[in-house]
């Protein structure tokens, strides 16, 4: 969580740290700050608590300079508030910090090597930069030394960029398990915790492995590892488009996002489709022979991904005859169940950055067990770290609410089981046409975003005042009930559980009382009247019922329909009526759709 940038040889550092930090804001948003320095001995630190507009709107003019960092803050210690805004100082001011991550030791740092300092906020970042500025000012070393020995000291994760008052033409960088990344331009250099928020300046990046640190001046990057040893590596080129992060003519990313779901489902298809015939999907080799040798593949995955792992589970087993475990990153690797012989982890993230998934990915890898990363963005940590990769082709996402990227995961996961079954000559693979599938789910979503101003009105008179609502489904409608309630409560803070419908009675069904929301996804003919029975009992006890139908079960006072798509892809459809239900009731109760409390897109803490 939380954005960093940085540059040195500006002409205008204190708009590219803006423009950078509005790219970054759905990192964290909190709070936000920026320190600017020129050779003359100007320097500026402003902060500002709230988005990105309260700190411009706090920069003068004379805020200016040729080189600064910049931060956007998701606080994870100490309140959103002025003083806990990055960057922090070290005790004699002349050191000055940004940090993404969490400092686990920050406490013994604190009462071991500075009893005696004054912290004005309560980071753990601040503790960091006291500790450098202490160590380089008592011990006379130099920055590097003393940034150096504090790094050996630091236990967390981390990406740091730090600046020296006396000597402004260089920010010196750090990471361990938080992202950060160089980014390469003419007579000017910069760090940043995503290609995206510099891809106007540059579209040249350089790596940052964990352990290093790196040296940036306008002209030069040295990287040196724990030992002091130079490191070479080449620049790569990022293929981002400026285009695709803006939000065009739409008032929210999210509405833009769900509206580009069937182009995604048709470049995913365009993407893995094999040339000699397009019936086949086009997957590595190495990535096909390592799912045939797996005896079972465990899909790790925090939230949505965690959902589009358990739409995929069914159709992946039965194309691959393999059995599929999905697993919550957060609990897993704290909690290792008892492995298969041959496990092969799957490891699903939109960003390629989620802590919680990196740190299963870690200790798996020592185990010796393989990894696939699912995600969205290439060279991600947890792409680089995987033995292997498969992208989601669905460009940048930028709501903090997830939709494109959920859709993709599910379509991508069927992508490989199809190109498994096939590999292994699986009878129900070979004869399973997938593109037409996925173009008939293309189809679908595309019918039903014609329906907007049905579903703003539905909403309207079946969310409306509401503190709580379900959603409930069985089989595959179930997985996308946990979807479905997700996105509204992320977004409109409306208290909603995604219920496998036949579980209610089981306890649950006491919270209905009259007037309850309850929404229920029906896709599956065979148990489509089991379905339509739980919505009858809720009924019964005063819930009022939005129903969300395939058409093959559609009755007359059905509320919004879906055209029918195969029934291991139906999440992908049945999801999107709830994407759009999230959208307006959060437009509705007046609540920014992008950017909702408390959260922050890529979720680089555990
Ligand atoms: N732990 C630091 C803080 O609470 C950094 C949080 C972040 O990554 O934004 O300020």
């Amino acid at each position: 969580m939380c954005g960093i940038v940085g540059v040195v040889g500006s002409k205008n550092a204190t708009d590219i740290l803006i423009q950078g930090l509005q790219k970054l804001e759905y990192r964290g948003y909190d709070s936000a700050g920026i320190f600017v320095a020129d050779k003359n001995g100007n320097q500026n630190l402003v902060k500002a608590v709230g988005r990105i507009s309260a700190l411009q709107e706090k920069i003068g003019i004379e805020v200016n300079g040729s080189s600064g960092i910049g931060h956007t803050r998701w606080a994870t210690h100490g309140k959103p508030s002025e003083v806990n805004a990055h960057p922090h100082v070290s005790a004699s001011f002349r050191f000055v910090l940004v940090h993404n991550g969490v400092i686990e030791n920050f406490k013994e740092l604190k009462e071991k090597y500075l009893a005696s300092d004054k912290f004005v906020g309560e980071t753990d970042t601040e503790i960091v930069v006291h500790l450098i500025g202490k160590l380089i000012e008592e011990e006379n070393l130099s920055v590097v030394e003393g940034f150096q020995k504090a790094l050996k000291l630091i236990e967390g994760s981390f990406a740091f960029a730090l600046m020296d008052k006396k000597n402004p033409e260089v920010i010196y960088v750090a990471k361990n398990k938080s992202p950060l990344l160089i980014g390469l331009g003419d007579g000017y250099n910069m760090v940043c915790s995503d290609a995206m928020a510099m891809i106007r300046e540059t579209n040249r990046f350089l790596e940052i492995h964990d352990g290093e640190m790196v040296i940036v001046r306008k002209d030069a990057v040295e990287i040196i590892d724990t030992d002091g040893v130079t490191r070479k590596r080449e620049p790569y080129i990022a293929k981002l488009d400026l285009s695709d992060i803006g939000k065009g003519t739409y008032p929210y990313y999210m509405l833009k996002e769900i509206d580009e779901q069937p182009a995604v489902m048709r470049k995913i298809m365009q993407e893995y489709m094999s040339e000699d015939s397009p019936h086949q999907m086009k997957v590595d080799q190495e990535i096909l022979e390592a799912v045939v040798k797996a005896d079972r593949i465990y899909i790790i995955a925090a939230g949505t991904s965690s959902h589009a792992g358990w739409a995929a589970k069914a159709f992946f087993e039965q194309m691959t005859q393999t059995p599929v475990e999905v697993c919550l990153s957060s609990e897993f690797g704290y909690n290792i169940p008892l492995l298969s012989q041959n496990p092969l982890f799957i490891y699903i993230s939109q960003s390629g950055e989620t802590a919680d998934s990196r740190q299963v990915l870690v200790k798996m890898k020592e185990l010796g067990c393989k990894a696939l990363t699912i995600t969205n963005v290439p060279g991600s940590t947890l792409s680089r770290e995987a033995d292997y990769t498969l992208l989601l082709h669905a460009s940048p996402e930028i709501a903090v609410a997830s939709t494109k990227a959920y859709t993709a995961q599910i379509a991508v996961m069927a992508v490989l089981a199809k190109a498994v079954g096939e590999y292994i000559e699986n009878s129900t693979a070979r004869s399973f046409n997938l593109i037409k599938e996925l173009s008939l789910v293309a189809n679908a979503i595309e019918a039903l975003l014609t329906e907007k101003e049905l579903i703003e009105q539905k909403v309207a008179k079946h969310l409306q005042d509401t503190r709580n609502a379900f959603y409930i489904g069985r089989g595959a409608d179930y997985y996308a009930s946990m979807e479905a309630a997700l996105k509204l409560k992320e977004i409109s803070y409306i208290q909603c559980e995604g219920f496998a419908a036949g579980e209610l009675k089981h306890g649950t069904i006491a919270l209905i009382e009259e007037g309850t929301p309850v929404q229920a996804l029906i896709s599956n003919q065979e148990i489509a009247s089991h379905t339509r029975g739980n919505v009858m009992e809720v009924v019964s006890r005063g819930a009022k019922v939005l129903t969300i139908v395939s058409q093959d079960c559609a009755q007359a006072d059905d509320d919004l329909v879906v055209q029918t798509v195969h029934p291991f892809l139906t999440c992908i459809a049945m999801v999107v009526p709830t994407q759009l239900v999230a959208y307006y009731a959060t437009l509705q109760r007046g609540l920014d759709v992008d950017k909702p409390r408390n959260l922050a897109k890529s979720v680089t803490v555990e």
